[in-house]
């Protein structure tokens, strides 16, 4: 018997499955294709603005995500440095077959047992897991994780094919999103898409501007050894008028506007074609060509993803200043699958109503890796703690974007698939990708599912904090520049939690206040709320915005 058995061996799947190891768990990781672990579906990066932030908390708790990443990196980037450090965001480009090698390894030297197969359903006695059921036979266990990603009931879409399938080359998992909709689970769909994988060798390179790597040797995990990869450079190039032309000419052909695709997209990584059609005054886009790996010749551009069909695509990429003459190795393509409502999760991910089950990753409504693997970390934890009968490990959204997310998530719910963002947290002075171990280090440690390196390097952090030297190391800067505006920040999260009686002003504009992101904007436009309290009882309205909403009016009446 496994005391957990974890369904999906993706970015969530795997920290869930070593997470709960780390515990002192036997576990099960039950998935399609062993020899697909960690698979990146779409780009091969990590990190970024809010993600970066993610990755680097897993890490205190000895994640995979932070160590594979370092060790796959073949181009760094510290995005948004011209702005404070509190929003920077570490993003490294990684060999795609490298990071793959990287986690599986972590896997099988965390003791996690891999099960080839196709989980079918759960067994369930008396509201309890007990099992799961695969095409392979049955596995008794007392927790169980779900972490199919874009797995269930899925169907892919270029142009006016439609293919059965959870991924490129992958099989969808039909069975288990029945039962997944029988227990009521079900919520509705969602879509991601993919952009046209390029033959580097036929791209003018020549043509292009050149973005090189970070010379500074910054890394993802605090455990990290150096870097492991030669970097390479990536480029920019752009749309222009006529690459929209020939986009514009086909929507007729996209399934998006056909009415073939029923679920949301992400909105902050549309489609060249949602692009194209929204934004029809921008005569171009910028495109990021980012290499795939080492020895592979597969670009990655970065934002054109896109269902259009395959000779649309040719014809719109061939528009571009550099790839003229490029080939297309894949087409690109977008997936709709199946999600869980996550209201239906407590802040452990476990399932309310269903003893042992828990639920991390895509299946919830988010998209990303960093967002899954967090969630897979909190997930295996408490999945462990289930079935040992230890304590449950809470994340709070006060000291960690984990916290942050889970809370979003289990209590607002989604309408689209939810990524992070820095504007998601109301602490974000505080919550920064460069402090991930002062913040959470204690926890780490008092969780009991961190290796002894790891114990010692989060002590040796503690030491170094406020002795000789500190105020000249990166993290111990931002503390000082950032003192007295966290004093004020922490003011503010007061007199809002405090006197929710505060009026919005009829003249007040949403769309003016700094750092409310669209969505927040859409919802509470859509209301017009008369006071924060009102605004505060908005689905989906966020601590982080009505917090950044009291800011504005204060600001305005002053
Ligand atoms: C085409 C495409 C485009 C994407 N584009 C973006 C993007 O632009 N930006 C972004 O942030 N994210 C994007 N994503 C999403 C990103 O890939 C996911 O957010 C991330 O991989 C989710 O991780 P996960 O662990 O939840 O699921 P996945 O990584 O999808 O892993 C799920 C795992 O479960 C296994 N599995 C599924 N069902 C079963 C079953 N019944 N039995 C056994 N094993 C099973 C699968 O084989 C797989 O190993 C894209 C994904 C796809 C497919």
């Amino acid at each position: 018997m496994f005391d957990v058995v974890v369904i999906g061996a993706g970015h969530a799947g795997c920290e869930a499955a070593t997470a709960a190891a780390r515990l002192g768990a036997r576990v099960g990781l039950l998935t399609f294709d062993p020899g697909n672990l960690g698979q990146m579906s779409c780009n091969p990066s990590i990190g970024g603005v809010g993600k970066g932030h993610l990755v680097r908390e897993l890490d205190v708790f000895d994640g995979l995500m932070a160590r594979a990443a370092d060790r796959a990196a073949i181009h760094r980037r510290m995005l948004n440095r011209s702005k404070g450090p509190a929003v920077w965001g570490p993003r490294v480009q990684a060999d795609r077959r490298i990071y793959r090698a990287a986690v599986a390894s972590l896997v099988a030297s965390s003791g996690v047992e891999v099960l080839a197969g196709e989980a079918h359903g759960l067994l369930l006695k008396s509201g309890a897991v007990n099992g799961v059921s695969s095409s392979n036979g049955t596995v008794e266990c007392r927790s169980a994780v779900i972490a199919t990603g874009t797995f269930l009931d899925a169907r892919m879409f270029v142009g006016e094919r439609v293919m059965e399938g959870g991924r490129r080359g992958e099989q969808a998992s039909n069975v288990l999103a029945g039962q997944i909709r029988e227990i009521g689970l079900g919520q509705g769909r969602l879509k991601t898409g993919t952009p046209p994988r390029l033959d580097g060798r036929t791209i003018d390179w020549s043509r292009l501007e050149e973005q090189p790597s970070d010379r500074d040797p910054w890394t993802m995990s605090a455990m990290a050894n150096g870097i492991g990869q030669p970097q390479l450079r990536c480029a920019k190039t752009r749309t222009n008028e006529r690459t929209h032309e020939i986009i514009a000419a086909n929507f007729n052909r996209s399934p998006l506007f056909a009415g073939s695709i029923e679920g949301r997209g992400p909105r902050y990584c549309p489609s060249i074609e949602d692009k194209v059609r929204r934004f029809a005054d921008r005569d171009a886009h910028q495109i990021f060509l980012e290499p795939e790996g080492l020895d592979d010749h597969l670009v990655y551009p970065n934002g054109i993803s896109t269902s259009l069909p395959e000779d649309v695509q040719a014809e719109f990429l061939r528009s571009i200043a550099g790839l003229e003459r490029v080939k297309i190795a894949r087409p690109g393509y977008a997936v709709e699958y199946e999600f869980v409502d996550p209201r239906r999760l407590k802040a452990t991910l476990g399932v309310a109503d269903i003893t042992g089950l828990f639920l991390a990753g895509q299946i919830n409504g988010t998209t990303g890796y960093e967002e899954a693997a967090a969630q897979g970390l909190v997930a295996g934890l408490n999945a462990a703690a289930h079935a040992l009968a230890l304590e449950e490990v809470r994340f709070d959204r006060r000291s960690s974007y984990i916290g942050v997310m889970i809370d979003d998530l289990t209590l607002q719910g989604v309408s689209e698939p939810y990524r992070m963002m820095t504007a998601r947290a109301e602490h974000r002075l505080s919550l920064r990708a460069d402090n991930a171990t002062t913040r959470l280090g204690e926890a780490a440690l008092a969780t009991a599912c961190v290796s002894d390196e790891r114990s010692a390097q989060i002590l040796g952090h503690f030491d170094q904090r406020g002795g000789i030297g500190w105020a000249d190391t990166p993290e111990g800067s931002a503390d000082l520049l950032y003192t007295p505006y966290v004093a004020r920040q922490e003011r503010e999260w007061e007199v809002v939690q405090r006197d929710s009686n505060v009026w919005i002003p009829s003249s007040f504009h949403f769309g003016d206040v700094p750092g409310l992101s669209t969505e927040m904007v859409e919802r509470l436009s859509a209301a017009a709320p008369e006071t924060l309290d009102q605004a505060s009882r908005i689905a989906g309205i966020t601590p982080a915005a009505l917090s950044a909403v009291y800011v504005a009016i204060r600001r305005q009446a002053a």
